[in-house]
Order: structure tokens, then C-alpha cells, then sequence
């Protein structure tokens, strides 16, 4: 699958074990879901334009580089909210924009609910923070008010992904890729990730 990035670093592996276990508490699901996101986004912005930058260091002045582009992240609600700590860790300049979708119990769409983005977009790429790319639903729908909003470049950063969710991102939106720490097996008759970690909202927020 092009465009599908499914982490090999074997600290991902070690951590994602660990958030997968039912014995594992909200206090350390927390810490594991900022420390994965951290790592896929080192990997996610490999590509990630600069400009040089001089900067005197005690032995003189040398010419290194500073990122060039405004960088928002997006988380989608509420599981993505969890992410942003770990993505600010490396890029504590990026704006924070929020989005909220629900889904119509009766058409299965989602709906938005909350949307302040300003006429024009004051970021150039936008990463979207979901843990789970379950159906993709709300993937999909996040990403095209990002491209009405007009942003240049998008990368979805998620932990788990079904293959039924990848399916639909590539259907809709096919030159955004996907940094994923799995891909899983399979969704479930009620849109749950299998073999997954159960619902990562409930688990962060320990509402279970
Ligand atoms: N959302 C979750 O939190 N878990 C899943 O398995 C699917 C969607």
C-alpha cells in the first residue's frame, strides 16, 4: 500500500505492546500514547522544509537550518487530544486546531460539531492526530475542511490502523499519507479495531 507508513522501529513495537494490554492503567496509556506520538512523528516529518539559519555558538558562527513552514496539528475528539502533548514535545510552536465530528447514529456520517478555523489557513501542513483509523470516517471529513480551509499539505499520524480505514483515506484522499505504529487485522460489526486496544478514548480519560 503506497502512502502507508507502518513503523519498524522497535521501540514503537515495545511501546504499542504495552498500550495494547488491558492491564495497562490510564495514567501509563497517557504516557504511552504522548511517547508513540512522539516517535511516528519524528518519522512522519522526515520531509519537513527548512531554511538556513546562522547562529553564533561559542567557537563562532555557523550556519545550520530552522524549520521553514507553519505546522498545525489537528487533533480529531477526543482520542486525539492525548497526541498533541507528544507532538509539542518536538514542535512546540505548532498551532493547535480543533475540529469535532460526532457520528449520526442513523446514516453513520459524521457530523461537525465544532469548527473555528479563520477565513484563511494560518499553517502550511497540517498534521491530523487520530489513535485509531478505524472506518476513517471522521479522517476523511477532518481532512476535506482542511483542504476547503485551503491547506497545502496533510499527513494523517495514527497508532492503530484497519484496513478498512486505510481503504476509505485512500479512496478520498490518496496523496495524504499515513504514519501508523500497526495496521491491524480487522474492524469488528461495531467499528472496533482486532485485534486494536479497545476504545482509546475510554482508556486515556479512563472512562471505560
Ligand atoms: N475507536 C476506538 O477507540 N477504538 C477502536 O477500536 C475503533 C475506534
Amino acid at each position: 500500500m503506497s502512502n502507508v507508513f507502518v513503523s519498524k522501529h522497535p521501540l514503537v513495537a515495545h511501546k504499542l505492546t504495552k498500550l495494547r494490554d488491558i492491564n495497562t492503567s490510564p495514567k501509563k496509556f497517557r504516557e504511552l500514547v504522548r511517547e508513540l506520538s512522539a516517535l511516528l512523528t519524528y518519522e512522519a516529518t522526515d520531509d519537513l522544509a527548512t531554511s538556513p539559519l546562522t547562529v553564533t555558538s561559542p567557537m563562532g558562527d555557523t550556519t545550520g537550518e530552522e524549520l521553514k513552514e507553519k505546522i498545525g496539528l489537528v487533533p480529531i475528539l477526543r482520542a486525539g487530544l492525548g497526541m498533541v502533548e507528544g507532538v509539542w514535545g518536538l514542535m512546540p510552536n505548532a498551532e493547535v486546531w480543533h475540529i469535532g465530528l460526532y457520528r449520526d447514529e442513523r446514516t453513520l456520517q459524521p457530523v461537525e460539531y465544532y469548527n473555528k478555523l479563520p477565513i484563511a489557513p494560518t499553517v502550511k501542513v497540517c498534521l491530523v492526530l487520530d489513535p485509531m483509523l478505524a472506518t476513517g470516517g471522521s479522517a476523511v471529513a477532518t481532512i476535506d475542511i482542511l483542504k476547503r480551509w485551503g491547506v497545502d499539505r496533510i499527513k494523517f499520524v495514527g497508532l492503530l490502523g484497519a484496513p478498512e480505514g486505510v481503504a476509505n483515506m485512500q479512496e478520498h484522499h490518496p496523496e495524504v499519507p499515513i504514519y501508523l505504529a500497526a495496521l491491524d487485522d480487522h474492524l469488528n460489526d461495531i467499528g472496533y479495531i482486532v485485534p486494536g486496544l479497545g476504545d482509546a478514548g475510554d482508556r486515556q480519560f479512563g472512562t471505560g
